[in-house]
C-alpha cells in the first residue's frame, strides 16, 4: 500500500488556505526592515519591538530550514499582541509554508483523543513539497509543445534527452523547435546543438555518439527526434501537509473527510507507512519537507499528558516549529497539583525560547486604534479616542478595539458619520469587560439559577480557569 500513497495535491490546493478576518485582519506581517529591525508602525504592527524582532529572527531560521522541532513561548499579559505577532509571522512566511493555529482547549473538545488531536495539529504544520516530473533521465523522452503560431512549424517530434539538467533541456527544446520550424530535421533524426552558438547540425541516424561527441566539444548536446506529437512537459510542484496525505490515504476517512473537517482518528501504522514513503521521496529528490509553524494559544490549558506528548513530539524527525502563548504567571499545571511559570512543566519550559510581551504605552494604543479604525472604516472624534485610550488602561486593548465597532453601530443608528464620546459610553454600558464581569459574579454570589446551578459554582469555574 505504501507504494501507492496518494497526495491528491492538486485538488487540495484550493481548500487548505485559511482566510483570517476579524480581530487581527489588520496584521499584514511583522513590520520589520531588512535587518530585522522593527519599524515603529508598519504592516499593521505597532510597538512590542523586542518580541517582534525575536519573532523575526526565529522566522529567518524557519525560512532557511535551519529550525524544526523547536519551541518558543510568548508570555505576557492579556491583549499584548501575542496572537497578533504569531499571525504576523504566518503572513511573513507566505502561503507555501504551513501555519496551523489552535487554542489549547480545542484539544479537549474534539471527538478524538488529546494526543490524536495534537498529532493532527503537528502533521498539519509539516508541508511536503512534491515535485512531479522533475527527474529527467538520460535517454528519457521529453515532449516539447510547439506553438505553431510563433514558429510556423509543420514538423513534430519528441526529444530524447542526452542531458539531465532541466534548464538545458528547455534550452535545447527551444532550439529543436527552431530547427523543426526551419524543416532542417525530421522525426528520428539525431541533431547536435552547440549550446553557445546555437548552431544546429543534423547528424543522421547512424551517428556514432561517442566518437563524434568528443570531436564536437563539451558544449555540444545531442537530441534525437523520434516519431510523434511534440509536447512540452512542465515541472509541477505542489505543497500538501502530512496530515492531508494521512487523511487521503486513510481507508476509513478518504478525501471527502477533508471537506467535512471531521477527519477522525488515523491509525499509527498508516502514519508510519506515510513517513517511510515521504522519507523515500525525499531521498530520491521527489519531495522536500517544509517544516511549518504550529501556534498553540492559551497553552496553559493543556494538561500534563499533553505536555509530555509535546516533549516527545518535538523530538520527532517531522516536527514543526511550535509557538505557544500564555497570559498566565505562576499557574497550576493542569492534571497535577504543582504550580509552575505559565502553567508549563519545568522540562518543557527548559526547551522553549521565551519571549515576553508588555502592555502598550498610551501612544501605541492610539496608533493601534487608528489602524483598526482604518480597517473597519470608522471615524472617531478626538474625545472618543481620548476616552478609549484611557479605558484601555482599566480594561484591555482587545476590549477597547471591540468597543470601536459597537460604538460605530450606535453612531450609525443615529445617522452620525463620526463616533462620539456618547456612543463609546453607551457601548461601554452595554458590554462589560472582564473586570466588571468578575465584579458582577461576586455581587451575584449565593443567588441560585432557575435550573438549579448556583452562580457561586459558575463563578468558581471561571476563577479556576483564570
Ligand atoms: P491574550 O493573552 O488575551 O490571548 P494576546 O496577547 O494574544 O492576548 P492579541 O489578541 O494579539 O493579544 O491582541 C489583542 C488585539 O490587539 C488584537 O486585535 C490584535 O490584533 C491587536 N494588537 C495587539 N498587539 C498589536 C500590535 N503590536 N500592533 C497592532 N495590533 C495589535
Amino acid at each position: 500500500m505504501a507504494a501507492q500513497i496518494a497526495t491528491g495535491a492538486s485538488e487540495l490546493r484550493d481548500i487548505t488556505k485559511m482566510e483570517r478576518i476579524g480581530a487581527h485582519s489588520h496584521i499584514r506581517g511583522l513590520g520589520l526592515d531588512d535587518r530585522l529591525e522593527p519599524r515603529e508602525n508598519s504592516e499593521g504592527m505597532v510597538g512590542q519591538a523586542k518580541a517582534r524582532k525575536a519573532a523575526g529572527m526565529i522566522l529567518k531560521m524557519v525560512q532557511e530550514g535551519r529550525i524544526a522541532g523547536r519551541a518558543m513561548l510568548f508570555a505576557g499579559p492579556p491583549s499584548t499582541g501575542k496572537t497578533a505577532i504569531a499571525l504576523g509571522m504566518a503572513q511573513t512566511l507566505g502561503p507555501d509554508v504551513p501555519f496551523t493555529m489552535i487554542a489549547a482547549s480545542e484539544v479537549f473538545s474534539l471527538s478524538m483523543s488529546k494526543t490524536e488531536a495534537l498529532t493532527q495539529a503537528f502533521r498539519r504544520s509539516i508541508g511536503v513539497r512534491i515535485k512531479e516530473e522533475t527527474e529527467i533521465i538520460e535517454g528519457e523522452v521529453v515532449e516539447i509543445q510547439i506553438d505553431r503560431s510563433l514558429t510556423g512549424a509543420t514538423k513534430t517530434g519528441k526529444l530524447t534527452i542526452k542531458t539531465v539538467d532541466m534548464e538545458t533541456v528547455y534550452d535545447l527544446g527551444t532550439k529543436m523547435i527552431d530547427a523543426l520550424s526551419k524543416e532542417k530535421v525530421t522525426a528520428g533524426d539525431i541533431i547536435a546543438i552547440d549550446k553557445t552558438s546555437g548552431k544546429v547540425s543534423k547528424l543522421g541516424r547512424s551517428f556514432a555518439r561517442s566518437r563524434d561527441y568528443d570531436a564536437m566539444g563539451a558544449d555540444t548536446r545531442f537530441l534525437q527526434c523520434p516519431e510523434g506529437e511534440v509536447q512540452k512537459r512542465k515541472e509541477v510542484v505542489h505543497t500538501v501537509s502530512l496530515h492531508e496525505i494521512d487523511v487521503i490515504n486513510s481507508r476509513t476517512q478518504g478525501f471527502l473527510a477533508l471537506f467535512a473537517g471531521d477527519t477522525g482518528e488515523i491509525k499509527p501504522e498508516l502514519r508510519d507507512q506515510i513517513n517511510t514513503k515521504v522519507s523515500e521521496w525525499r531521498e530520491e529528490g521527489k519531495a522536500e519537507i517544509i517544516p511549518g509553524v504550529l501556534f498553540i494559544d492559551e497553552v496553559h490549558m493543556l494538561d500534563i499528558e499533553c505536555f509530555s506528548f509535546l516533549n516527545r513530539a518535538l523530538e520527532n524527525e517531522f516536527a514543526p516549529l511550535v509557538i505557544m502563548a500564555s497570559n498566565r504567571g505562576m499557574a497550576r499545571i493542569r492534571g497535577t497539583t504543582f504550580k509552575s511559570p505559565h502553567g508549563l512543566p519545568a522540562d518543557l519550559l527548559d526547551r522553549v525560547l521565551i519571549v515576553t510581551t508588555h502592555p502598550y504605552s498610551d501612544h501605541e494604543v492610539r496608533q493601534i486604534m487608528q489602524i483598526r479604525c482604518a480597517e473597519e472604516d470608522v471615524t472617531l472624534s478626538q474625545k472618543a479616542i481620548d476616552v478609549l485610550a484611557l479605558m484601555s488602561k482599566e480594561t484591555t486593548l482587545r476590549y477597547v478595539l471591540n468597543l470601536i465597532s459597537c460604538a460605530d453601530t450606535l453612531a450609525r443608528k443615529r445617522k452620525a458619520e463620526v463616533v462620539d464620546i456618547n456612543d463609546v459610553q453607551r457601548a461601554y454600558s452595554y458590554f462589560i469587560d472582564e473586570k466588571r464581569s468578575v465584579q458582577w459574579l461576586k455581587e451575584q454570589q449565593g443567588v441560585v439559577y432557575e435550573e438549579g446551578e448556583s452562580y457561586i459554582s459558575a463563578k468558581n469555574d471561571v476563577m479556576d480557569q483564570s
